[in-house]
This record gives C-alpha cells, structure tokens and sequence, in this order.
C-alpha cells in the first residue's frame, strides 16, 4: 500500500467512524458519539505522526548530556550508496542503514560493505508499503523477507533487531508484530528533507542545527518508490555533515550504541 492508497483509506474509515459517532449521537448516545469520535481521531494522529508514542514506545534519542548523535540513512542500498559508504568512510563516521529487503535484493554487495565497515544494518521493511493497516501476518512477512535478504548478503547476524516502519507510520499491529519477533522500533528526533533535494549547503545547514547531543538524524542514500533514483546531494553534503558534529563536539555513532538495547 503506498502513501496516497493509506491516506485514502484513512479518509475513509475516518469517515466511517464520523458516521458511526453521528449515529449514536442520534440515537440519544451524545457520550458514547463522544468517545468514538474521540477514539477515532486519536488513533488516527497515532498512526500518522511519525514518532508519536501512542502505537508502542520508540527509540528515538540517546541519553541527554551525553555527547553522541547518530546520522541514519532510510530506504537503500541504491544507486547513490556505495558514494554515501566512501564519505562516511573517509570521515571515519560509522552510521545506521535502515535497509528495505527489495533493494537488499537487488544490491547484495552494498549491504557487505555495510557490515565490513563497522555500520549498523537495520530493517526498513521489505518494500516500503505503509503498515497502518495491516494485521500481523503482514508485517511479520515483510520484517521476515527482509532478514532472509540481509541474510543472504551479508550472513547470519549482520542484521540488527531494529526496525523503522516507512514514514514512521505505524497501525496497531506494527508494534506488536515487531516486538514479537525481537525488535526495537526506531524514530528519529530530526527529519533533514534530503529527499526534496534542496541543495547540499541546506542540507549541510539543517543536519548543523540537528545535530546535538541524543540526536537521531534521518536522511536517505535511495528512495523508498523509486529504486532507479539517485541521492547526490545527500552524499555530497556528508564531509560537511561530519565537520558540522564535530564542531558541536558531537561524536558520531550508530543506533545501537547511541541507545543500547
Ligand atoms: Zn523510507
């Protein structure tokens, strides 16, 4: 289910529950109206606002006062990876790849380097579908598929148990599901826009101002639609970026050891 086709199925059960809220409030029930109504927006704004803890606690930012952060890459290994892995090589900055399975897949190779370099590989899901909707058969399936994958590329045990549900929207099973099966659900506390490609001094800019200590920094090295599309701007930013922590004495970590488990 993409973007667009979960929105519209917000809509219309947001609906439904209006129509539902409107009818007891007919039938002389004004405090149960209330309460659907109620319910029906709660659970709404949970599942579509990334980082709200209503649908299952998130890890999202390290400890305060500690002097760490963590840069985090959404929806690869794509086309602009391996230039993204020789930046953070360079600087000697090692990062978290929320990977999805389909891409694992297509690019087992990035995926190894990942491992071999020191960085945090993480589970994005198999193919980028919104999961508010869905019921646990699905969500296990698309977590399951994308060891399988990291499985193949890089060996048993490189895939870490922390999982980033796409757009950060999650649905009543999300949480459940991936608790189930081991994993930790991961936030962010500052989203950089990389995706809009505004140009590599914004996004140097905006990744400055995010970067203090406990921060959790999410950019892209793909595109969770498009598997052709490039990431230019965002690797190009990255020695900028490096500078940026360093300037604020923040010393660049991985998920994992920014938040142990
Ligand atoms: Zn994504």
């Amino acid at each position: 289910m993409r973007k667009n086709q979960a929105v519209a199925r917000a809509v219309a059960t947001g609906t439904a529950a209006a129509g539902a809220a409107l009818l007891l409030a007919r039938a002389g029930r004004p405090g149960r109206a209330a309460a659907v109504a109620a319910g029906a927006v709660a659970l709404g704004a949970g599942a579509f606002t990334a980082n709200a803890p209503l649908l299952g606690p998130l890890v999202r930012r390290g400890a305060p006062g500690e002097p760490l952060a963590a840069l985090t890459f959404d929806d690869g290994p794509g086309p602009s990876t391996a230039a993204v892995l020789d930046a953070l090589q360079r600087a000697g900055v090692r990062a978290t790849f929320f990977v999805l399975g389909r891409q694992v897949e297509r690019h087992p190779d990035l995926v190894a380097r990942m491992r071999d370099e020191g960085h945090q590989v993480a589970s994005h899901g198999w193919d980028h579908g919104i999961l508010v909707f869905r019921g646990p058969r699905h969500v296990a399936d698309q977590l399951r598929r994308t060891e399988r994958a990291v499985e193949a590329a890089a060996g048993s045990g490189a895939l870490t148990r922390l999982f980033r549900a796409p757009h950060g929207f999650r649905g009543p099973a999300t949480w459940a599901t991936a608790r189930a099966l081991g994993y930790r659900m991961a936030g962010w506390t500052a989203g950089v826009w990389d995706t809009a490609e505004p140009g590599v001094e914004v996004i140097v800019e905006r990744c400055r101002r995010a970067l203090a200590p406990g921060a959790v920094v999410l950019l892209h090295d793909a595109d969770g639609w498009d598997p052709s599309r490039e990431r230019g701007q965002t690797a190009a930013a990255l020695p900028g970026v490096c500078d940026a922590a360093a300037g604020r004495g923040v010393r660049l970590v991985t998920m994992d050891e920014l938040v142990p488990a």
